[in-house]
């Protein structure tokens, strides 16, 4: 048995992923679902949907292979379910990690003076994104819900709660801490649910999960429900997923995915730090008894910035094309473009800053504002690794990378140059699923430890800093004056 399945539940598609012990991609299926947006700011998702996608692509993957060794989960984090324990019937739409519906909740906490005790506890800031305002929303929003999720009679989970239910047919109904510290209700230092947050919150303990190691047996799949009884031996938030699938399995190892918008995160090893500049503390996995921490922190606009000079400003027709255009002028041109489009996040959390393109004069045209665009990302980067470095207290030696703009070698040399440490890019970019197939083929015993796991994960690019000390304070200093103008 040496193939391991990876659900990897995201945001906008349901996929499944077939890897191979040398960590190669044999079978991938992706199905997309519905997102359904009943209110301004609202995003839901029909639970059935996710799980009905989730076992399309799954079926699909496992047919005609019969060398599947175990089952690993990563999803979207921070989506909320509550379904009925005896029936397995969702009472809610799923609320979506970006939803908006539960500020009025989070306004009131901070107003009830809980900020320190949650980011004591749980290591977040109190905010809408975290499942635990969710679930009181709706607990709120279904009549009669409260009393019977005090009887017992409802389940709370997030994405993999709901997966691992699914799966098994309603046997198991756990979690594992990268997805339980996202939730507002974890204590990331206990390695508990906090039964203060919980009592703020009025949410009954009898709805939770419980809370298994990352790696290890869950569960095992109903063979009538997967076709196939497998063991389901490793769970991680997507993110988390990705730091793990990485090979950042040690203190001080960091992980950039460039998407949308643009996710870090740190390992600290196992000290959970805590942030002086905003960033969020985090579980990065548990392996037996052993909590690993993470710092974590996003950019805002990262790839969004080259959709952006594509859909908006039409310099280009697609984003790859980003790439010779900004490799055809030596540089800027003294042009810098701060994409602040909703304000500036860590370090500077300004929520009223907007976007300028700060330098134009008549030389400047089309190649130099998109090569400013794509500079923008690494500088927004580089920004963060400061506050990393600041709150965890040591250099950073090297950067992983993954995510669809980490294609773009201009972008990652010059990430390179700004950070002063070799970014280095893996030949799979499929990292996410790897991690949740690293934690299961472990947990099953396919891979023996995290060393052998190093060499399916090598580097397949490696960007070394190629400028002068001098260029590079010149560049970051333009930056911040221009960041300077976008928060005026
Ligand atoms: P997400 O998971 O957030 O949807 P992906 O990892 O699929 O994101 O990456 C898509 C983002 O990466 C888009 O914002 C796109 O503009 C950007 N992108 C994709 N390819 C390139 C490229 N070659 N150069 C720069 N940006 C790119």
């Amino acid at each position: 048995m040496s193939t391991v399945l990876a659900l990897d539940q995201g945001t906008t598609s349901s996929r499944s992923l077939l890897f191979s012990r040398e960590g190669v991609v044999k079978k991938l299926l992706q199905q997309e679902f519905t997102q359904h947006y009943r209110k301004p700011g609202w995003v839901e998702h029909d639970p059935e949907e996710l799980w009905e996608s989730q076992l399309a692509t799954a079926r699909g993957v496992l047919d005609g292979e019969s060398d599947v060794a175990c089952v690993g989960i990563t999803n979207q984090r921070e989506t909320t379910l509550v379904w009925e324990r005896e029936t397995g019937r969702a009472i809610h739409p799923a609320v979506v990690w970006q939803s908006r519906q539960s500020v009025s909740i989070c306004e009131e906490l901070r107003a009830r003076g809980l900020t320190d005790l949650v980011r004591e506890r749980t290591g977040l800031v109190i905010d809408a994104y975290f499942s635990g305002s969710k679930v009181r929303h709706i607990l709120d929003a279904v009549p009669g819900a409260q009393a019977r999720a005090e009887k017992g009679e409802l389940c709370f989970g997030t994405v993999d709660s709901w997966l691992l239910w699914k799966l098994t047919g309603g046997r198991v109904h756990a979690t594992e801490p990268s997805n339980a510290s996202r939730t507002m209700l974890y204590d990331i230092h206990k390695g508990d649910w906090d039964d203060e947050l919980l009592r703020e919150l009025n949410i009954p303990r009898a709805m939770l999960p419980e809370v298994l190691p990352s790696s290890g047996l869950f569960g095992v799949t109903d063979a009538e429900v997967l076709g196939r009884a497998l063991p389901i031996t490793g769970v991680a938030g997507d993110q988390q997923a990705a730091l793990f699938g990485q090979g950042c399995h040690s203190k001080g190892q960091a992980k950039s995915t460039y998407g949308t918008g643009c996710f870090l995160l740190m390992n600290t090893g196992r000290e959970a730090k805590s942030s002086e500049s905003g960033l969020l503390t985090t579980i990065a996995w548990q392996l037996g008894d052993e909590v690993s921490y993470a710092l974590e922190g996003s950019v805002f606009v990262g790839g969004a910035v080259i959709q952006w000079m594509r859909d908006e400003l039409g310099l280009i027709s697609d984003a790859a094309e980003s790439e010779a255009l900004a490799a055809s002028v030596e540089d800027t041109n003294g042009v810098y473009l701060v994409p602040a489009f909703t304000g500036l996040g860590a370090p500077h959390w300004n929520s009223e800053a907007r976007g300028v393109i700060t330098g134009l004069t008549r030389g400047a045209g089309r190649a130099h504002i998109v090569r400013a665009g794509l500079e923008s990302i690494a500088y927004q980067v580089h920004d963060l690794v400061q506050c990393f470095k600041q709150d965890a207290g040591g250099e950073l030696s090297e950067l992983q990378v993954d995510g669809g703009a980490s294609g773009n070698d201009f972008l990652m040399q010059f990430q390179a140059d700004v950070l002063g440490v070799p970014v280095l890019r893996p030949e799979c970019l499929e990292v996410t699923a790897f991690g949740a197939a690293a934690l299961a083929g472990l947990g099953a015993g396919v891979w023996t430890d995290e060393a052998e796991l190093a060499s399916v994960t090598a580097e397949a690019a490696r960007f070394s800093p190629d400028m002068s000390e001098e260029r590079r304070q010149e560049l970051l200093s333009g930056w911040d004056r221009a960041v300077t103008r976008a928060s005026s």
